[in-house]
């Protein structure tokens, strides 16, 4: 069997840690296996990198930052290869210019584009364990990019995918896929199998669990996917195309702390004023997701958006620069707000699911700012200060504890 086993960076994040993940994978391959291992940064390293960069320089160039970050995963596969060493294994450490990984250019938030699988075949045949840095690419001026945070799970399913592997295990410091984050609900009850369309869902909604692209990728080439812990032996969740699971109406409760909202006051009442705002954002590869537009009165009305916190500061800068096109008043940024999401294939034919969640908030007293839904999914905004208070009245009043 070909085997490709990640581990996050709480995984490998002290020497002992690393040596746990080195057995486990010994394990593997002393059964005869192939094994391929893609590895995140040591613990906190990479938000150490970026508040570094920061002292240096508030705004420091994308290019640089992707070099800076993309040494937090070099450290750990050679780590990885010394003690895999030191237990008569042997491994070779490998980064995504040595692999060729190849990504588009955009500096931050690269995509995978073709992986180039003869090196590592190379080395799987010269029975090596082979470690391979997650989260970082080549783009196409040679250069160093990174996927987005949490980017090394699609590191690891793409290189699944491009190796055919019979198996993809996501390694991290939970058990599984629950309900909901067990930090925020303790409660929560881990799930057996999960669909990729529910799981690309709750990704995306801010379950940081898996990285949403690499849900996405798993999809499109039927990677199967076990998420499990490093650190213990439980079963895990296996994320896969049907589940034998009977769908359930609400499957899972996201909530997502890196969402900030943006508001454009005193917009004109004009035809094509939302399509010249979101044209901007677009062209920035900024992911914009709930909108509200205000009913315009008078001459004016205003448009309300929420963004990824990482790219606030780029949006400001953009919309700030077109301000005289766009004629807005005035630009208001909103940083203590969290997103909270109910996710369920089963809401389709349910009309009463939003009204439910909607209770569950009110008996909770907690005020909604603004409201998204679609087909398979009800999303809020509300105060940061209320998220796990909130998160546990909805996930109370679908009956998803444990
Ligand atoms: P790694 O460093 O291994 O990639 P992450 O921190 O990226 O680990 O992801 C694991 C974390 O995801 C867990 O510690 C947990 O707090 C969080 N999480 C969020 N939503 C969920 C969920 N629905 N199920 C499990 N874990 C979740
Ligand atoms: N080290 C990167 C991050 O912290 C990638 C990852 O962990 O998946 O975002
Ligand atoms: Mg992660």
């Amino acid at each position: 069997m070909l085997i490709v086993k990640k581990f996050g960076g709480s995984s490998v994040a002290n020497p002992e840690r690393i040596f746990n993940v080195a057995r486990r994978c010994i394990e593997d391959y002393n059964a005869g296996n192939d094994v391929v291992v893609v590895l995140s940064a040591m613990g906190d390293t990479t938000d150490d990198l970026i508040a570094l960069a920061k002292k240096i320089n508030p705004n420091p160039q994308k290019r640089e930052m992707d070099m800076l970050m993309s040494t937090g995963e070099q450290i750990s596969v050679a780590l990885m290869s010394m003690a895999m060493n030191a237990l008569g294994v042997r491994s070779i450490s490998l980064n995504a210019f040595q692999v060729a990984m190849h990504t588009t250019s955009a500096y931050g938030s690269a995509r995978l584009k073709r992986i180039d699988s003869e090196r590592i075949r190379r080395e799987l045949d010269d029975r090596k364990i082979v470690l391979v840095t997650g989260f970082q690419g080549v783009n196409k001026y040679d250069d160093v990019t990174t996927l987005g945070r949490g980017g090394s799970d699609t590191t690891a399913v793409a290189i699944a995918a491009a190796l055919h592997a019979d198996a993809c295990e996501i390694y991290t410091d939970v058990d599984g896929v629950y309900t909901c984050d067990p930090r925020v609900v303790p409660n929560a009850r881990k799930l057996k199998e999960i669909t990729y369309d529910e799981m690309l869902d709750l990704a995306t909604l801010g379950a940081g669990v898996l990285h949403n692209r690499c849900v996405e990728l798993a999809r499109k080439y039927g990677v199967e996917i076990v998420v499990r812990s490093s650190l213990n032996n439980s079963e895990g969740t296996i994320v896969k195309e049907v589940t034998k699971v009977e769908r359930m109406l609400v499957s899972g409760v996201a909530l997502d702390k890196d969402a900030d909202r943006i508001s454009l006051i005193g917009l004109q009442n004009q035809p094509g004023v939302a399509f010249k705002v979101f044209d901007l954002l677009a062209k920035a590869n900024i992911n914009i997701d709930v909108i509200l537009q205000s009913i315009g009165r008078d001459e004016t009305k205003d448009i309300s958006f929420t963004l990824p916190d990482d790219r606030v500061d780029d949006a400001v800068e953009i919309l700030n620069a077109n301000k005289e096109r766009l004629k807005f008043d005035k630009l208001d940024v909103e940083k203590d707000i969290v997103k909270l999401s109910i996710v369920g294939s089963g809401m389709m034919s349910n009309p009463g699911v939003a009204a439910k969640m909607f209770e569950a908030l009110y008996n909770a007293n907690i005020n909604l700012n603004m409201i998204c839904t679609s087909e398979i999914r009800v999303t809020v905004l509300i105060d940061a200060k209320d998220a796990q208070r909130a998160a546990q009245a909805v996930h109370d009043a679908f009956g998803l504890e444990d």
